[in-house]
């Protein structure tokens, strides 16, 4: 028997298994086998999913192509949006076989009529990336609207090149991703630190974590996580224990994405130096004591 650092219950040996520190959707490596079979799967489903399923890590991932439980990658952004400059026109966002993301206008007809009613131009919307198809849209679409250039006396079919923008509105939940990485720190700390499992602040974390209290994970962050998709990519995430005012810190990034740090305790339990996890994404890692 021995005990599960996150539900703290005597558990059969037989019943670990294998814990990504760092989610393996997000190319963490670096593994525990201190977790219970039942409390991995409370994690992943209810803890780490916040901190993997979000728009942020969801273009990290794409960036990296690194994919998820069910082997797929996410493609961010994509799906069908109105044009923010005209709302009758439809715009695809998605990506091309090269991983690039393509905006292409849907091929909406809008017919003008003349002063007795019938339909003298059809004015069809597109871009470069639709427009090469231009004259087998047009067949299609007056074929749907059972119309024939002819019998409807239009005189031009034209074409319209657009600039196309598109707004999306995204809702992030910042305790989700902030208990998601309070785990992280949390593991790390129980795996480095023996004597730190025992501790009240350790318990209270386990407490935190077992009862996904979003709230308290939030306020435990020292700092506001996000440093910006833009910033520099080091394909590598990081956590790093040390003492700083005779406290233990750690600190957390995630690739280019989350920085942050929590306090883990009012007391150093010896560390001289600081423990730090290189974990270089979808590849191996290394822990590094004093750099
Ligand atoms: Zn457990």
């Amino acid at each position: 028997m021995k005990e599960c650092i996150i539900c703290r219950k005597e558990t059969k040996r037989d019943d670990f298994s294998v814990e990504h520190v760092i989610p393996e959707a997000l190319g963490g490596n670096y593994t525990i086998k201190s977790v219970c079979r039942e409390c991995n799967s409370f994690l992943g489903k209810r803890i780490d999913s916040g901190l993997v399923n979000n728009l942020f890590s969801d273009i990290m991932r794409y960036k990296k192509q690194l994919p998820g439980k069910t082997g797929k990658i996410p493609t961010p952004l994509s799906g069908v949006f109105k044009d923010q400059a005209n709302r009758n026109i439809k715009v695809r966002i998605k990506y091309s076989t090269n991983n690039e993301i393509i905006h292409e206008v849907l091929p909406i007809p809008q017919m003008e009529k003349d002063k007795n009613g019938n339909i003298k131009n059809i004015l069809i919307s597109c871009n470069e990336h639709n427009i090469s198809n231009k004259d087998e849209c047009i067949e299609k679409l007056l074929k749907r609207h059972d119309l024939y250039k002819e019998k409807t006396g239009i005189t031009s079919i034209e074409k319209e090149l657009l600039p196309h923008h598109t707004t999306q509105t995204h809702e992030i939940n910042w305790g989700k991703i902030a208990i998601g990485l309070l785990k992280i720190a949390y593991e790390f700390t129980v795996n480095q630190i023996t004597e730190y499992y025992g501790s009240c602040d350790a318990r209270m974390i386990s407490k935190i974590l077992l009862n996904n209290d979003l709230s308290s994970a939030y306020n435990a962050m020292q700092k506001d996580p996000i440093i910006g998709i833009d910033k520099k990519t080091y394909n590598i995430h990081w956590v790093t224990l040390g003492c700083f005012d005779q406290r233990l810190h750690c600190h957390i990034a995630i690739d280019e994405l989350f920085d942050t740090f929590f306090i883990m305790s009012n007391q150093c339990y010896e560390i001289d130096k600081d423990i730090s996890l290189f974990n270089f994404i979808g590849k191996n890692y290394e822990i590094r004591i004093g750099q």
